[in-house]
């Protein structure tokens, strides 16, 4: 079958990467004229890895991320409130990698490029929207010089990301994504390994909270590339209310170390000096905690929508590549499944598909708005805010322990290995 993917992120290359292993045809059309290895980091969970590894990028991935051993919340003091083990470490089939996200991103285009064929990759094309016959789609491209032209196809997938044209052809009173009130700064620093050197941790409370792990091995001076967001929540009124974000979101504008010291300033930990880190910035940008209302809907005839295109939640519990990477997976699936002879084979393809990763997706974008798995810290903020001496006098660890389960069992974590995964 001729399959079309707008969009040539994590998720649209996962699928190319994925439905060409099955046999089909796959060319995918990439808005960016030049791709450049954007971003910061990203964490991909282990159910995630287990599909990478069914395509074989398991050593590429083990070359250029870090295994991540735990994940770890903390108070706004930096002490521990709760480890939870992660990857290889916490019992699961595969590791949990903390990566950088456009090297990542670079590294599927490569491999791409030498699976499809380079000209089965179209950078500089941009689809703005589609039309259906009887038995084929037809995009409509304009190109990065302003020409325009159309691809036929027998399957369209949008995979272009939380603006995405397509869903908003199918969807044009949706509006601009919702925003919760909260900022992010993302940045990058090189500095000396803190903790194990493979530990992710989450600091603070709802208000102000910050996020740091490392996402590449240490290099040959000791150094480490250590992603860290600090999130500040600027407007109280928005949660769940769908403010209208200040500005554009736009995942490459750059921010300021200014904005963040009077929160972050005197966060200095035992294992970590906060400030000294933001200040080391090698890189720093801002982007508003925006998702969407889940659709009732995905498909449209031979058209449907896949990753943040989908289902754009708020970056929390490291869902938003991990959930991309298994849609790619469970339309191939569903492809394979049903077969694509003929319309309605087609047709119950997308349909399987869509029943399996719809729900999923819409409770995990619902979870994220109750703060997901950082109630936690809300919790322990709220009854100690200057910290504590043992904690069991402060919440019990078994309680802890309960909630971090069952949001993991809602977002698909799994202690088995996936479908296509080799244990290890
Ligand atoms: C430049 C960039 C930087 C990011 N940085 C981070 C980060 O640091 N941390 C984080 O947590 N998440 C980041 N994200 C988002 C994260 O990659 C996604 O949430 C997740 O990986 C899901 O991937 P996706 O493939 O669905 O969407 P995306 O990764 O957003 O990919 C969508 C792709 O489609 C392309 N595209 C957009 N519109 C069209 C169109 N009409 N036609 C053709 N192509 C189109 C885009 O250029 C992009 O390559 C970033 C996304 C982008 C695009």
């Amino acid at each position: 079958m001729d399959i079309l993917i707008a969009g040539g992120g994590i998720g649209g290359l996962t699928a190319a990467l994925a439905l060409q292993r099955d046999g089909h045809r796959v060319q995918v059309c990439e808005s960016a004229a030049q791709l450049k290895p954007l971003g910061v980091g990203i964490n991909l969970l282990p159910h995630a890895v287990a599909v990478l590894d069914s395509l074989g990028l398991l050593p590429a991935l083990q070359a250029m991320a870090v295994p991540t051993a735990a994940l770890v919340f903390a108070n706004r003091h930096g002490q521990t409130l709760y480890r939870d083990a992660r990857g290889l470490d916490g019992g699961y089939s595969h590791p949990q990698f903390s990566i950088h996200r456009g090297d990542f991103q670079m590294m599927l285009w490569r491999t791409a490029q030498e699976r499809l064929g380079a000209d089965a990759l179209h950078a500089g094309e941009r689809v703005v929207g589609a039309r259906q016959e009887a038995d084929a789609v037809i995009a409509e491209i304009e190109h990065s010089d302003g020409r325009r032209s159309e691809r036929r196809a027998d399957l369209l997938i949008g995979a272009d990301g939380i603006h995405s044209a397509l869903r908003r052809q199918f969807h044009p009173q949706e509006g601009p994504p919702r925003w919760n009130g909260m900022m992010m700064w993302r940045g990058t620093t090189l500095a000396r390994p803190f903790l194990d050197g493979r530990t992710m941790v989450q600091a603070g409370h709802r208000r102000a909270k910050f996020v740091v792990y490392p996402i590449a091995p240490p290099r040959a001076d000791g150094l480490q590339l250590i992603n860290w967001i600090c999130d500040i929540r600027l407007r109280e009124d928005g949660l769940g209310g769908g403010l209208t974000a200040p500005g554009r979101e736009d995942w490459n504008r750059p921010g300021r170390v200014s904005d963040l010291l009077p929160t972050f300033g005197h966060w200095r930990f035992d294992w970590l000096d906060v400030p000294g880190v933001i200040q080391g910035a090698q890189q720093l940008l801002e982007w508003p905690m925006v998702d969407r209302d889940p659709l009732p809907r995905w498909r449209q005839g031979r058209i449907t929508l896949l990753g943040d295109a989908a289902h754009p939640m708020y970056p929390i519990g490291s869902n938003g590549a991990t959930q991309a990477i298994m849609d790619a997976q469970a339309i191939a699936q569903a492809l394979r499944d049903h077969g694509t002879s003929d319309s309605a084979r087609l047709e119950a393809a997308l349909a399987a598909y869509e029943d399996e990763r719809r729900p999923l997706c819409a409770r995990i974008v619902e979870m994220n708005r109750q703060e997901g798995l950082d109630y936690i810290l809300d919790m322990v903020e709220e009854r100690a805010p200057d910290g504590f001496e043992r904690l069991e006098d402060v919440i019990d660890p078994a309680e802890i322990d309960t909630f971090v389960r069952r949001y993991k069992a809602a977002a698909g974590h799994r202690q088995q290995p996936g479908p296509d995964a080799q244990v290890r």
